[in-house]
């Protein structure tokens, strides 16, 4: 389950620049140290008791499994965690970490934003610095995301070299720690990146799959699958991590499919066209490369899957077989949104309804007495910009326009403006 010395099979390891070797040998051995520390431990479940609002339910939603015909659907709600996503159990770990080891600032990388509220929260709840790399053209994206991260303390730091996107706001974060890794820890958001990271994410995250054990143990369910979303890895892997040396259930990662198969065309490392094993950002896994082995563009609706790299210990799981790999289209993980709101009174985020999709094609296949579990790794609040353009187009720019009139007109923006700052 561990890594071995950081490599998962073939995948994983430590592909970094001299200077960083130093700072992630001292994370690897603290990491190590207070995992055993039972003050640590007993720190860490208090405040996922009393901040995150640990333990997540699981629901049997009865209308779904009626209306498939066929296994009982079940989803834990990670959702309902502070914050709204699966996210904040990494941020949480690894920034009390942090402060144990005696770092007073915290530097991470986001895309979506997601992981960098996140890391924003914990940060403020814990009493330490945040600053957030995040590309150019995400932070005009991602306002919402940029604007909480801002109340939450943190300063958000536009990256503005390469595609001014993820990947290079990774970079920035990297050279970051590399200049100040006697002050720093750069909080990584997914089962990814150079070893000790991949270990780290997925036992902070673990906490989902053994609450899920201990749920399904007390309901007798006879589980046949887990199903969750899979962009870097980390809300799957946890919720796999304590099912995975066991022969069942079987369990589902489903990637971004995007609008069909090709390169460019969605984010499926394990099963699009453009799929290769290389070496990148630290660690060797599957990324979707062109032929001369850079980074593809990648395409999503869901922000958080939109990811050209995959963990390591999820490539190795996915080439010996013990995690099945699929995707789910753009407008399959839409309906799964519909489906569940409409039926169950949930609302999936953009990338938990692509587990979702992946439900609602198999139920029907199984008998009664199975169950299958669906990750819900975050709530859809946060996608009304993306929701809202697809199901009902013409009053949401209507609704738009009149905002901006609204806003311009408004003298409450200035008022606001002059409120003080604490
Ligand atoms: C970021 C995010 C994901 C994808 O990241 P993983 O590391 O693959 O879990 C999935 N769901 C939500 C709600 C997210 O915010």
């Amino acid at each position: 389950m561990e890594s071995d010395n950081g490599f998962f099979g073939r995948f994983g390891g430590k592909y970094v620049a001299e200077v960083l070797r130093r700072p992630l040998d001292e994370l690897e051995a603290a990491f190590k140290k207070y995992m055993q520390d039972k003050d640590f431990l007993s720190e860490l479940d208090e405040i996922r008791r009393d901040y995150i609002g640990r333990e997540t339910p699981l629901y049997y939603a009865p209308t779904a499994t009626k209306l498939l015909g066929g296994a009982q659907i079940y989803i834990k709600l990670e959702g309902l965690a502070n914050t709204g996503a699966h996210k904040i159990n990494n941020a949480i770990g690894q920034c009390l970490l942090a402060k144990k080891m005696g770092k007073t600032r915290i530097i991470a990388e986001t895309g979506a934003g997601q992981h960098g509220v996140a890391t924003a929260a914990a940060c403020a709840k814990l009493g330490l610095e945040c600053i957030v790399y995040m590309g150019e053209v995400d932070v005009r994206r991602q306002q919402p995301n940029v604007a909480s991260m801002e109340l939450y303390g943190a300063k958000v730091v536009p990256v503005t070299s390469g595609s001014r996107t993820l990947k290079d706001a990774v970079n920035e974060a990297m050279r970051d720690w590399a200049a100040h890794p006697d002050t720093t820890h750069y909080c990584l958001g997914s089962a990814l990146g150079p070893a000790p990271f991949p270990d780290i994410v997925r036992e902070f995250q673990s906490v989902i799959g053994q609450e899920v054990k201990k749920q399904a143990a007390e309901r007798n369910l006879d589980v046949e699958a887990l199903i969750a979303c899979c962009g870097g890895g980390s809300n799957s892997i946890g919720f796999f991590s304590p099912f995975i040396d066991e022969k069942k259930p079987r369990l589902i990662a489903v990637e971004a499919g995007g609008i069909g198969p090709n390169a460019g065309e969605n984010a499926s490392r394990m099963t699009g066209n453009a799929s290769r094993e290389g070496i990148m950002q630290g660690y060797k896994s599957r990324f979707l490369l062109d032929d001369d082995g850079q980074a593809l563009p990648t395409r999503s609706i869901s922000a958080g899957l939109d990811y050209c790299g995959i963990g390591p210990q999820l490539a190795e799981l996915g080439s010996t077989g013990r995690i099945e790999f699929c995707s789910a289209l753009d407008k399959e993980a839409l309906e799964a949104v519909k489906f569940f709101a409409k039926n169950e009174g949930i609302l999936f985020a953009m990338e938990s309804a692509h587990a979702g999709a992946e439900a609602i094609k198999l139920a029907p296949k199984l008998t009664k007495d199975k169950a299958i579990i669906i990750n819900m790794s975050g709530r859809g609040d946060k996608d009304i910009f993306i929701t809202c353009p697809v199901f009902r187009p013409a009053e949401w720019k209507k609704f738009l326009i009149a905002e901006l009139e609204r806003l311009n007109a408004s003298k409450d923006i200035h008022d606001a403006n002059l409120m003080n700052d604490h």
